[in-house]
């Protein structure tokens, strides 16, 4: 039986949606509460939200009433799917009324002492935390995972940091999902490539990467060294987020010894069998033509990250194709593993 209740804020979005949907048969979570903005507060949850995803809204919580998004009220562990122009405000006030904000926004994500979770690849970040209160003088904490075209590079950068990590670039093909709803007008998307995404995606990808994939030294992380380069483009699919990434190392492997590395790649949730955990988070696919958003996005739950195409490089040594799911890997699915992790390490 699910004992521990949760709140969603932004419930009624893109990302809320799939919070709602993941969390629905969870052992450990039970939804609770829901928080939106004043559009949706005091509306039955079917009401406010236009439901767009395949799993049916069950009854339990399509009834509970929508909330303003203020803590009274509000279970102690709170994920958050707000839009990040609201996001700042609202999960500061959630947090410094002794609430736990597991947050997908970006807003806080870059912050000293707020850890930037994939919990595969730097679970030792939650020691962030200790930090956290006297730093923000938060009476409760906010974690973050990262940005949905980020998860993608970090988890495929993450097992080849022991070739030595040089230099990166991608260039994204990013979902229209990851533009929250209605987000880009089919006028502009459908048939198209739209060679930029707002919001300082390509800035996000060439910082967050740096800092997840650091080591946290006397309380503090150290950033990775490696030089990002990102180049974004929104293409019309649903869901999934591609990477066509290359990659400098100072050692030089063989492809298949970095074809072992990714598929022996292991972490906290896979050793503690965190309920979302995926059994191999990263799996690479020997097909020539994969991964592919519509054939890949959702292996193992949304969970797992496919790469591909690993190859030489004539510029920068090797090259290879990653892909990710991004509201669920990439959003509510990453948040639902930091909060899971966060509660087999007594942090909740
Ligand atoms: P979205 O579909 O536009 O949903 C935004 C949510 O924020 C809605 O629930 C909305 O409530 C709520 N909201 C807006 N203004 C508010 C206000 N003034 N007060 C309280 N709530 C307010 O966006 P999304 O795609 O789900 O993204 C949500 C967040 O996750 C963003 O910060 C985004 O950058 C991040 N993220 C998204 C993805 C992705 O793939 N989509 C991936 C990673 C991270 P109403 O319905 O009541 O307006």
């Amino acid at each position: 039986m699910a004992s521990i209740e949760v709140g969603i804020l932004g419930a009624t979005g893109q990302v809320g949606q799939q919070f709602v949907a993941l969390l629905t048969h969870h052992p450990w979570f039970r939804v609770a509460w829901l928080g939106a903005s004043e559009r949706s507060a005091g509306k039955p949850y079917r009401e406010a939200t236009a439901w767009r995803l395949p799993a049916l809204l069950t009854d339990s919580v399509g009834r509970l009433k929508v909330q303003a998004a203020a803590p009274a009220g509000a279970p102690k562990l709170v994920f958050s799917g707000l839009d990040s122009s609201v996001a700042g405000d609202i999960e500061a006030a959630f947090a410094q009324a002794g609430h736990i904000v597991v947050s997908n926004s970006r807003n806080y994500r870059m912050e000293a002492t707020v850890p930037l979770l994939i919990p595969e690849v730097n679970a030792d970040h939650l020691a962030l935390l200790a930090a956290q209160g006297a730093a923000t003088g938060w009476k409760g904490r906010i974690v973050t995972n990262p940005n949905c075209a980020v998860v993608v590079l970090a988890m495929a950068l993450a097992p080849l940091r022991q070739f030595g990590l040089k230099k990166t670039m991608i260039t994204t093909l990013q979902a229209i999902s990851g533009a929250g709803y209605p987000g880009v007008p089919s006028w502009d998307i459908l048939g198209n490539v739209i060679p930029f995404i707002g919001g300082g995606e390509e800035e996000k990808i060439e910082t967050e990467t740096n800092k997840i994939l650091g080591a946290v030294k006397s309380g503090r992380v150290e950033n990775h060294p490696v030089t990002v380069s990102a180049a974004v483009t929104r293409v019309p699919v649903h869901n999934g987020h591609t990477g066509s990434i290359a990659v400098a190392l100072e050692q030089q492997p063989d492809l298949d010894t970095i074809i072992d590395a990714w598929n022996s790649f292991r972490g906290k949730p896979q050793e503690l069998g965190l309920p979302s955990a995926p059994p191999q988070p990263i799996v690479y696919l020997t097909e020539q033509n994969r991964p592919q958003p519509a054939l890949d996005a959702n292996r193992d739950d949304g969970m797992t990250v496919t790469v591909g195409r690993l190859r030489r490089c004539p510029v920068l040594g090797y090259k290879f194709a990653a892909l990710g799911h991004n509201t669920i890997r990439g959003a509510a699915g990453a948040a639902i593993l930091n909060a899971e992790l966060m509660h087999r390490e007594g942090l909740l």
